[in-house]
């Protein structure tokens, strides 16, 4: 399976820019679009499913132009929302099988045992019967991912599907994705970063609509391998003297004191030490407006990791 998203813009009424120009290719594995709230993720993910059109651009799959053939898409496709709607009062059973009457599943005997399989895969088999409003968050989103499963689609978008879980509801669903992205394309749109190094082996970074970086997380840590900095940052004046000297990429506690991981070609001296770079820092140099930091990530200018101008 093969997507490809050429000079896609979208500017909606009251002026807001959600996507500009966006170029991307996505294969077939586990694909995460990373960006910061309003980045435009929801934007793509609805214009991909055939929910909205955009001012400009196209997008292909396997052959299919998907903003003309929007039926023959929505076959091939499953989609859960960042918004997943109104939970009525019946039960996951009955919404499972209304749905997929809706998506055109009409021989009953066949259409019970894929529900029932699907409930199984979800985790859902025991609660099947209990209404959809007395379900947890993760429970929810597991179901939503089953409802997306109707019809067996190739492809599926899942848009920020972690947001608000527990850890442990978040590390069940995060299981479910990767096992329902075995032998299909799913595409994953997320802010959190620990989905998309746990789970993906290609992503995008997005941030106002641009994207910023495409390729895949290993390769984009590694190019920042020995550039990565850190040290305890003292008093606030410290602090204010290293950010106007260094591009800072983020600041944590360690046992109550501030530290500060910076991104630097060479030796910052000053007390810094070389850290292992990982994918928060890679996201966080790609986040900041810091016109010329994009360039200075690129490494070793191979295709991958490599930042998009
Ligand atoms: P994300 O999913 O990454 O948070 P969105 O695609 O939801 O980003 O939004 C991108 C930008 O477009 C944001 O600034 C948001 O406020 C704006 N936006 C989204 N939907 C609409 C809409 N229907 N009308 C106007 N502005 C919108
Ligand atoms: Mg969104």
């Amino acid at each position: 399976m093969a997507l490809t998203i050429r000079g896609l813009s979208k500017t909606y009424p009251n002026g807001v820019k959600a996507l500009r120009n966006l170029n991307l290719s996505i294969g077939n594995c586990m694909f995460g679009l990373l960006g910061p709230n309003g980045a435009g993720k929801s934007t793509l993910m609805r214009t991909i499913a055939t929910l909205q059109d955009p001012d400009d651009g196209s997008i292909e799959l396997d052959g299919i132009d998907v903003l003309r053939e929007k039926n023959e898409i929505r076959r091939i496709l499953g989609y859960l929302p960042q918004e997943f709607g109104v939970y009525p009062k019946i039960s996951a059973f009955e919404m499972l099988q209304h749905l997929a009457i809706l998506k055109g599943m009409t021989q009953t005997g066949e259409r019970k045992d894929f529900i029932d399989a699907l409930l199984q895969q979800t985790n859902l088999w025991d609660v099947r019967n209990k209404a959809l409003t007395t379900f947890s968050g993760g429970m929810k989103q597991r179901f939503g991912i089953a409802q997306a499963l109707l019809g067996n689609p190739r492809l599926i978008i899942v848009d920020e599907p972690t947001a608000g879980l527990d850890p442990a509801e978040r590390n069940r669903f995060l299981n479910l994705l990767s096992s329902v992205a075995s032998d299909r394309t799913v595409i994953l749109s997320t802010h959190i970063v620990d989905d998309v190094r746990q789970l993906c082996p290609r992503m995008a970074i997005i941030v106002e609509g641009e994207l910023l970086l495409e390729g895949a997380p290993a390769e984009t840590i590694a190019a920042l391998n020995g550039r990565v900095w850190s040290k305890i940052a003292g008093n606030d004046d410290e602090f204010r003297s290293l950010e106007s000297q260094f591009r800072i990429l983020s600041t944590y506690l360690v046992a109550g004191q501030r530290a500060v991981r910076i991104y630097s070609e060479s030796d910052p001296g000053q007390g810094f030490h070389a850290v292992e770079s990982g994918l928060e820092d890679v996201y966080f140099l790609h986040l900041r407006p810091f016109p010329h930091a994009r360039a200075s990530a690129s490494g070793n200018g191979s295709s991958n990791g490599q930042p998009v101008q």
